[in-house]
């Protein structure tokens, strides 16, 4: 057995969600909507399914999917993606796999920003990569030139940068992407971007991929998802656009990982990816609404939140708003006592946590924002 595997903990989501079935509590922890996906979209799978195929889809994706979701980087992010680039994968999670496990050999460098997303750490390691941590400090998680030039070294083989970021909900600016583009381009490396939030960003922000800056398109595998972009988590499709000579060994790894993915939702996915950007602004205001609902309940209950500039999360500062129990201990107490689910942040560390904070999903309903505020603040 790897012990790799053997002893790592339950994903903190998983584990999370199951406690707020057991305790019928309001699950504002695992980031999934209860509202917000296109009725459209849905509709186009459910054709698909009746009057579709449901046997194998080709290996790299459907072409109309593959050439929908070049159209869209085009039209939405002014990069130039040619389809056959493209391979569409079951989820992010599957494509970010792929990634890894086609491009890092044993012994390269992966540089990853902490806090970090969960699946990261053990497919870099089992792909024996050798992990390097640049640190986002809060309250603002900004990325600094020191920092990165104490992780960048002759070794640095790949970096994985996600913006907008989960679980600091930043979107980093002009000015850090601009930095990490070009150590990347200095030290060769090559950029692993999850990018999976990039339609939710609030308040004017612009997202940039870093595949558009100077240097970045010939050394970048993007990953994008359309359980965030269509609030359809469970659909589990996503897509990795990278230059050919990375393409083409990511799809090789694809096709041991999943092979290929269910073909009446790629048909779904691709109508919805032709949607216009008024759609797009319509989504981000109505999750932006969101926010400031949890936002303004919270506030008035004595909480204090750190900024949210993209994602569908909020950050809590524990200490700030008067609580002395630690990240853990609150998310298990709130669930258990409380009613409501909220995810710490401590297992987004390698080393050393910030215990501080918890994150909380506003992609909800009104009614649903109501409950788990009112049972934040009994619980304060
Ligand atoms: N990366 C990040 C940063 C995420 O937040 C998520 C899920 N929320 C994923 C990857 C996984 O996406 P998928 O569900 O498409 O596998
Ligand atoms: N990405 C989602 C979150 O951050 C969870 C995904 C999962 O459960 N694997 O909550």
């Amino acid at each position: 057995m790897n012990p790799l595997f053997a002893n790592t903990p339950t994903s903190i989501f998983a584990s999370m969600s199951t406690l707020a079935v057991e305790h019928d509590a309001v699950n504002l922890g695992q980031g999934f909507p209860d509202f917000g996906w296109p009725d459209d979209v849905v509709a186009r799978a459910a054709d698909a399914l009746l009057h579709g195929s449901n046997q194998y889809a080709p290996m790299l994706g459907l072409p109309m999917l593959r050439e929908a979701v070049a159209l869209h980087y085009s039209a939405h992010q002014q990069i130039d993606v040619s389809p056959a680039n493209v391979t569409v994968t079951s989820g992010a999670t599957e494509a970010l796999a792929a990634a890894i496990l086609a491009l890092v050999e044993p012994g390269d460098e992966v540089l990853l920003f902490q806090p970090l997303y969960d699946a990261y750490l053990p497919l870099v390691l089992r792909a024996g990569g050798i992990p390097r941590f640049i640190r986002l400090t809060p309250p603002d998680w900004r990325i600094t030139e020191e920092a990165l030039a104490r992780a960048f070294g002759p070794r640095t083989r790949l970096v994985i940068f996600n913006n907008p970021h989960n679980p600091s909900a930043r979107l980093f600016d002009a000015g850090e992407l601009a930095l990490l583009a070009d150590a990347c381009v200095r030290h060769d490396a090559i950029a692993l971007t999850d990018e999976v939030w990039e339609h939710v960003v609030f308040d004017g922000r612009v997202f940039v991929p870093l595949a558009r800056l100077p240097g970045m398109a010939e050394r970048t595998v993007k990953v994008g998802s359309a359980g965030k972009i269509f609030s359809l988590t469970g659909w589990k499709v996503g897509w990795i656009v990278a230059p050919p000579e990375l393409a083409v060994p990511i799809s090789k790894a694809h096709q041991f990982v999943a092979y290929a993915t269910p073909p009446n939702l790629q048909t779904a996915v691709g109508y919805g990816l032709g949607k216009d950007s008024a759609y797009f602004g319509t989504m981000r205001r109505s999750f932006a609404a969101s926010r400031d609902d949890l936002t303004a309940r919270l506030s008035d209950g004595g909480y204090h939140l750190l900024p949210a500039e993209g994602t569908y999360f909020l950050c809590v500062d524990l200490p700030a708003s008067g609580i002395t129990l630690d990240d853990a201990a609150f998310c298990d107490r709130i669930v258990r006592e409380f009613g409501v689910a909220a995810i710490p942040l401590s297992p987004f560390y390698a080393e050393d946590p910030v215990t501080s904070i918890v994150r909380l999903c506003f992609a909800k309903k009104p009614e649903t924002i109501a409950a788990g505020a009112d049972a934040l603040i009994a619980a304060r």
